[in-house]
Formats: structure tokens, C-alpha cells, sequence
């Protein structure tokens, strides 16, 4: 409308300014060679107006002819844009709804309309590998790799598919592609501490552990794990105490850190690192190792008292008591503390087996001897059994603690059945809670 008023308003002044030249009067004159040709000049400008009005007709049309191809292209192009994005948004319902084979068809669809793009090719892997059609997918995810776009995605794709295929060589070597891609990622961080787990990289799967998210047990029994894979010792020590301090309950890490303090020629240090771990959570390991070298067996007694201090109420405390004492020909006082064991309530089978010995030391081979054997021995069948490392998802036992059950495949989950911490009424002054 204002166009149309403007226009107007122009027409009227062209007309305007026409009258006026007209009036004005005044000739223009052109001479070509001997011709002259004599026009006024309102029509000579009138002439000039209409020529630049059709010349610029003339070009437009051109250019518009030019252009109309590219037009062409860009609507077809807008289309197709169209219905490859519709087609994408119907294999991502397909997905959704677990129906691969429709999927496959509306994402062939897609591609043939969008081309290979980062989405199309993730889709078309997802599709592929919901219909089990691993090989396809992979290409699918090789393409994505080839693209500095989707590097990342592809990689991501092959690495889920190697470790699904447990081929740990390739899971590694696309893992420190999907980390040079993405340095930081944390599903990259994730998945690389879940392949050392699985390739027994303890120190790896450690080094790769936030420690946040791996915290006591856990962390103590990987650390340990690392630790005897270190092969520099400084390292090793490190890393043993660093298990030790994560879980004071743990004995193998006690253990280990006491071995070598005393290999370092520091036994009092490793004997108060048994003690501090017999008073965390008693262990007969600890008891070994503590007693270990002492050959005499009155002194043995006084280094069972020694360990057995701060965690005396406790029923492996006076286990190792009991039997030490009994070894030594102090049966008096190994009648009383296995006999106070065993009236706890919390005595398992080692308790009366002691007793057997102990009855069979006092009485002999006699007709009483062998009746009190008879009692303990069946009270002995019918005791909890002793503690053991057990492995808490298989349940098969182990002679030792390891980083892995070799039964079946998971680390980390070899416990001491005698670990759960139960509440002692009996326990001395290192603490009402004491374990079984
Ligand atoms: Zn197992």
C-alpha cells in the first residue's frame, strides 16, 4: 500500500516535471555524420526514463533465468531435508519401541535422503545392532571413525562391541583412541577402569578409580591387588599402605605393610601394625605371622597376650589364647579361656577341637578321656564352621585372599567370612564391637 502511494507520488512528479519541461520549451540535438536529429527535450528525457526502465526489465528477467536452477536445487534440497528428518524422527520411535526391522527401513530412508551425517550413521549402527547384525552396525561405526565429526561416537560404538565380544587387545587400543579424541571424557575414564578390571590391570583400574567412588573395602583389597603387581618396591609399599588405611580391617593389607617393615629391619614397627590390625579385626594370619618366629611356648603365650591386648573379649582373641597356653602345659588357664569361649555362644568348630586336645592332654587314654572327646567331637559337627575366604558372588572358598576368583571371573570379591562385625558384651577396653 505505502509501495503503491510512493509510486504514485513519483508518477505524479514525472508528469509533473514533463508539463514543466514542456512548457519550458528547448530542443536537444544529435548529429550523426551529416544527419541531425532535433527532439525537445522533455520527450528526449522521457526517452531516457522508459529506456532504463525496460533495460532494467530486461536484466532482471535474465538474472531471475539464471538463478531459477539453484532455486530449483534448494527447494529440492529443503524437501528432502524435510522428509529425512521426518524419516529419522520415525526410526528413533522404531527404536524406542524395540521394533529394529522398521527402524533399519526408515533409517535407509533417512540416509538416501540426508546422506551420511554423524545422526544418520549412529542410527543406522543402533538399528543394525538391534537386529543382531553386529558386522553391519560396526561399519556403520568405521564410517563415524573416518568422520573428524563423529570420531568419538564411532569409537565409542566399536570399543561397546569389543568388550561385549571380550576381544580386551582391540578394547584397549580403541580406548586410547576414544581418550585422544575426547581427552577427560568420563564414560572414556569409566570404561577404561572396567577393561583393566577385566585385563587384571590392577594398578591401571586403580590409577583410573575416583577415589570417591572407590572407597573402603573395595579400594583397600584393588590397592593390595596393584601393590603385587608393582614391581618397585618403594611403589609397592605405598600402595600397601595406602590399602591398609582404606580398610584397617583388611588383615592381608596389614600383613603385607608388616612384611615389609620387617624386611626393612623394623620389627617393633611390624609388630605394632599386627597389633593395630588384631585390635581393627582379629585374623589368624595375624596371629601366624605375629607369632611366627617365637619358638619357646611360654614365650609365644606372652606374645599371644601381647597381640590379643586391646581386643581381648574378642572370640579369636581368646582362640589364640587358649590354644597357645594349652601348647605351653597351662592347661588351667586354657581350660578357662576356651571354656569361656565356648559358653559364649560364639565359639565355631576350632573351639572344640581345642577341647578335644585339651581333654585329651588332662584325662589321657582313658574311659572319661575318651567320653568328653565323644561330646566335643559331635559338638564339633554340629559348631559353625571355621571362617574362610569366600568368594561373596560364587561362593566357592579359597585357601588365601586374592584380587580375583579364578571361578568365576570377579575381582574384588573374596571376603572373610568371619568379617561381619557382631556387638561382643565380653570385649575388653579396646571396644564394645568386636567381630566373629
Ligand atoms: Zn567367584
Amino acid at each position: 500500500m505505502l509501495r503503491a502511494i510512493w509510486l504514485l507520488i513519483l508518477l505524479a512528479l514525472g508528469v509533473w516535471a514533463a508539463l514543466f519541461l514542456r512548457q519550458m520549451g528547448g530542443n536537444v540535438e544529435i548529429s550523426v555524420g551529416q544527419t541531425f536529429i532535433g527532439i525537445p527535450v522533455w520527450l528526449g528525457l522521457l526517452a531516457l526514463v522508459v529506456g532504463f526502465v525496460v533495460l532494467h526489465g530486461i536484466l532482471s528477467a535474465w538474472k531471475s533465468l539464471r538463478g531459477w536452477p539453484a532455486r530449483m536445487r534448494a527447494r529440492r534440497a529443503e524437501r528432502h531435508r524435510r522428509d529425512g528428518d521426518a524419516a529419522v524422527t520415525r526410526a528413533l520411535v522404531a527404536l524406542a519401541a524395540g521394533t529394529p526391522d522398521q527402524a533399519r527401513t526408515e533409517i535407509r530412508r533417512a540416509r538416501g535422503l540426508l546422506g551420511d551425517t554423524p545422526h544418520t550413521l549412529l542410527l543406522t549402527a543402533e538399528a543394525e545392532r538391534m537386529a543382531g547384525r553386529n558386522d553391519a552396525a560396526n561399519e556403520a561405526f568405521r564410517a563415524l571413525v573416518a568422520r573428524e565429526d563423529g570420531k568419538f561416537l564411532g569409537l565409542r560404538g566399536l570399543l561397546r562391541d569389543a568388550m561385549q565380544r571380550e576381544d580386551w587387545p582391540t578394547a584397549q587400543r580403541l580406548a586410547r583412541e576414544a581418550e585422544a579424541a575426547q581427552p577427560g571424557a568420563e564414560w572414556v575414564k569409566t570404561e577404561r577402569a572396567a577393561l583393566a578390571l577385566r585385563t587384571r590391570d590392577w594398578r591401571e583400574a586403580l590409577a583410573l578409580s575416583p577415589p570417591g567412588q572407590l572407597t573402603g573395602h573395595r579400594r583397600a583389597a584393588l590397592a593390595l591387588a596393584a601393590a603385587m603387581q608393582e614391581p618397585d618396591p618403594a611403589k609397592a609399599a605405598t600402595l600397601e599402605k595406602e590399602a591398609l588405611s582404606a580398610d584397617p580391617r583388611f588383615a592381608p593389607a596389614a600383613l603385607a605393610v608388616a612384611r615389609r617393615q620387617a624386611a626393612e629391619g623394623s620389627p617393633r614397627r611390624a609388630k605394632t601394625t599386627l597389633q593395630n590390625a588384631w585390635t581393627a579385626a582379629p585374623h589368624p594370619d595375624l596371629a601366624t605371622a605375629y607369632l611366627g618366629e617365637e619358638v619357646d611356648a611360654l614365650a609365644r603365650v606372652k606374645s599371644a597376650e601381647a597381640l590379643t591386648h586391646d581386643n581381648r573379649g574378642h572370640p579369636e582373641s581368646r582362640l589364640v589364647l587358649g590354644r597357645t597356653a594349652l601348647a605351653a602345659g597351662l592347661t588351667g588357664r586354657a581350660r578357662a579361656e576356651l571354656e569361656g569361649l565356648v559358653s559364649s555362644g560364639q565359639a565355631d568348630r576350632r573351639a572344640y577341637l581345642a577341647m578335644v586336645d585339651m581333654d585329651a592332654v588332662e584325662l589321657g587314654d582313658s574311659a572319661a578321656g575318651r567320653a568328653t572327646e565323644a561330646k566335643w567331637l559331635r559338638l564339633a559337627a554340629a559348631a559353625p564352621p571355621e571362617p574362610r575366604w569366600q568368594c561373596l558372588s560364587c561362593g566357592t572358598a579359597h585357601k588365601g585372599w586374592e584380587p580375583l576368583c579364578e571361578s568365576c571371573g570377579t575381582p574384588g570379591r573374596i571376603e572373610w567370612t568371619g568379617s561381619a562385625p557382631v556387638v561382643d558384651p565380653g570385649a575388653a577396653k579396646g571396644g564394645a564391637v568386636a567381630t566373629a
